[in-house]
């Protein structure tokens, strides 16, 4: 089936727009949501399901009939117990959705539960980075669109990330970034909250030998082995003679857009253990978004990401995502160190 990849582009920022904006009234509100839900994490909970109605309904008003496999299903808000969850999640909803009601919101979020046996479909976490978002910091929304194992569109809310790449980068920015990615089209930086500010196009050049070495990493010492990530950049320093700087750390796919802006240089996810199968919604959007940059993706193996085995990464253990001279210095590293196997 031919797709209109330009209707699903547009379709894909206006739905990422409007739950950006979800989130954000969302985290503005932090301790009232959390006083009324008396659950210290649920204001993620409730953004998270706000985010995924509200790009599931985008998706549909706009392009009829969708499949789309998000993170989140509606059982949890279902429950009588949760019904403090249910009201807040409404309410936030409603921002962008005024004539929303209960039945309309449980609905839209169950459109995330299609299956990923089409040979095209939509992937979403509706808020990916869930701990950045409640320390206030790195959190995205991302949503991409799979043809036969292969993002071919993606597009990627940062609403706490500076576009000002001189500005730390655990203060949230008051504006964000969004980023928008087509295969073989190049991929484009713009405002995360001005409409009318112009795309860029954003090319990674390659990382020169000497120059020091910049990897980022998750935040959460369970989501990649930063002992590892330690001996693999002792490896470049002591048998390449690359100078490495101290890994920077930040929540969420973010990080595949740091790389494709040339913040970092590398983006490094090390298993922690064995087993831990990557979750495709974790990478469609941030790997496009990296790769049309320049920046070569991979596994730990240096094997491409295979996006045809269902929601999760079957066939790949963690990511490893540079420009391409780098890149292959990093495969060579962790091949070296055994790491994965
Ligand atoms: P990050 O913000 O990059 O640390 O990644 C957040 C994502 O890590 C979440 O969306 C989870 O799906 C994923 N995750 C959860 N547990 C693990 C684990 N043990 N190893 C790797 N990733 C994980
Ligand atoms: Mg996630």
């Amino acid at each position: 089936m031919k797709h209109d990849h330009a209707a699903m582009m547009e379709a894909a920022r206006c739905a990422v727009v409007s739950a950006a904006g979800v989130c954000r009234e969302v985290q503005g509100a932090l301790e009232q949501v959390r006083s009324i839900t008396k659950d210290d994490k649920s204001p993620v909970t409730v953004a998270d399901f706000a985010s995924q109605a509200i790009v599931a309904l985008e998706l549909r008003d706009r392009l009829g009939e969708i499949s789309l496999v998000a993170e989140e299903a509606s059982a949890f808000l279902r429950a009588d117990e949760h019904r403090p969850h249910l009201e807040a999640t409404l309410a936030a909803a409603r921002e962008v959705r005024p004539e929303l009601d209960e039945d309309g919101l449980l609905e839209a979020i169950d459109l995330g539960s299609g299956d990923t046996k089409h040979a095209g479909f939509w992937t979403l976490d509706p808020i990916d980075g869930t701990k950045g978002f409640l320390r206030n910091q790195q959190y995205a929304i991302a949503l991409a669109f799979i043809e036969d194992g292969t993002p071919t569109v993606g597009v990627m809310g940062c609403p706490n990330l500076p576009r000002d790449m001189g500005e730390p980068l655990d203060v949230p920015d008051s504006e964000g970034c969004l980023y928008m990615a087509m295969r073989n089209e190049g991929v484009y930086e713009t405002s995360g909250s001005d409409a009318a500010d112009k795309p860029i196009r954003l090319t990674r050049l390659d990382h020169d030998a000497g120059e020091e070495i910049a990897v980022c990493a998750s935040v959460e010492k369970a989501h990649t082995d930063l002992g590892k990530v330690g001996e693999i950049l002792e490896v470049l320093r002591t048998e390449h003679g690359e100078a490495v700087g101290e890994p920077v750390r930040l929540d969420s796919q973010c990080k595949y857009a740091v790389v494709a802006r040339g913040q970092a240089d590398a983006y490094l996810r090390l298993p922690t253990r064995k087993g831990y199968i990557e979750r495709i919604w974790d990478h469609a959007a941030g790997s496009l978004i990296a790769a049309e940059s320049g920046a070569a993706v991979s596994d730990v193996f240096g094997r491409e990401l295979d996006f045809s085995h269902g929601r999760g990464l079957e066939t790949n253990k963690g990511i490893v995502c540079a420009p391409p001279r780098l890149h292959g210095l990093l495969i060579g590293a962790i091949e070296s160190l055994g790491i994965g196997r």
